[in-house]
């Protein structure tokens, strides 16, 4: 048997870009070897551009916009964009109907099981519980293996989706309201029922609870997203999700997406190694 030496290792870094999160738009970017792939475009394209600037990124070296849903928050500047850039948008059927489907701009469809591919990235989709008319949560494998969740806008986490957001290296999870907040809050009793009901938003502790579900060792980043200005606050986000993590030991990264910015980076390693045969080994 040929024997193998580490010829060289090294992290493969994939970058998590949080370009902002809230019921005023949401957008965040994935980069690996110079490359990007937008998740959600819920600004308009001007400031999806001015943020990713001030990130240090280039929309030229976008290669594709995913989408969640066509809500405004999320899409607002898609259309746009993947003009300017020549990139495809890739979402399911649903929304690109909502859309309006333009013939000018390239369309990729994600389904459950049935991923889209640009420039190396693979994404997978899961339908979720929100009142568009095909959301989808999202998970994106860069091209160095590295595995990224989105889930946000949904009352209630569907089997498909918490079977999507396993084994994920950063989870990007919607921590909307806190429910005595909610509760006290001055909207009328009808949109507080939608908020809290199964097609609304995520509250602290429902995604607290999803997250100790989908906790493993591998699990380096959780970025709480979509947070209300009225019904939340950021520090009770993340004592609600550190409480509950902290108690089973994990020892990852916890921060919480601002709708206003600036925009935030986050590593994202994975060791590489190649081999190449050792210097003494017989063939066989
Ligand atoms: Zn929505
Ligand atoms: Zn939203």
């Amino acid at each position: 048997m040929a024997a193998f030496a580490v010829a060289a290792a090294g992290r493969v870094m994939t970058r998590l870009h949080v370009l902002g999160s809230g019921s005023a738009g949401n957008a965040f970017a994935v980069e690996q070897d110079g490359c990007l792939l937008l998740l959600d475009a819920g600004f308009s394209a001007r400031e999806v551009e001015r943020r990713l600037e001030s990130a240090g990124l280039a929309g030229r070296a976008v290669a594709g916009i995913a989408l969640t849903h066509e809500h405004g928050d999320h899409a607002r500047g898609a259309l746009r964009l993947a003009r300017r850039w020549s990139a495809p948008v890739l979402c399911s059927s649903g929304t690109w109907n909502a859309l309006g489907a333009p013939g000018d701009v390239a369309h990729q469809r994600v389904a459950y099981g049935v991923p889209a591919r640009v420039a190396g990235f693979v994404v997978d989709g899961a339908a979720t519980a929100h009142d568009a008319a095909e959301p989808l949560a999202l998970c994106v494998t860069a091209p160095g293996g590295a595995r990224i969740g989105v889930a946000y806008d949904l009352g209630r986490p569907t089997v498909a989706v918490r079977h999507l957001l396993q084994l994920c290296d950063a989870i990007v999870l919607e921590a909307n309201h806190d429910e005595y907040m909610l509760r006290v809050s001055d909207y009328p009793p009808v949109v507080r029922q939608r908020i809290a009901g199964s097609g609304g938003h995520l509250s602290n502790r429902a995604a607290a609870e999803l997250l100790c579900e989908l906790w493993h060792e591998g699990l380096l980043l959780v970025v709480l997203a979509h947070l209300s200005r009225r019904c939340n606050a950021e520090e009770a986000a993340l004592a609600t999700v550190q409480n509950a993590l902290g108690k089973l030991g994990w020892m990852g990264e916890l921060c919480a997406a601002t709708q206003a910015g600036p925009a935030r980076s986050y590593g994202i390693g994975r060791m590489a190694y190649d081999l190449e045969p050792a210097p003494n080994a017989s063939p066989g």
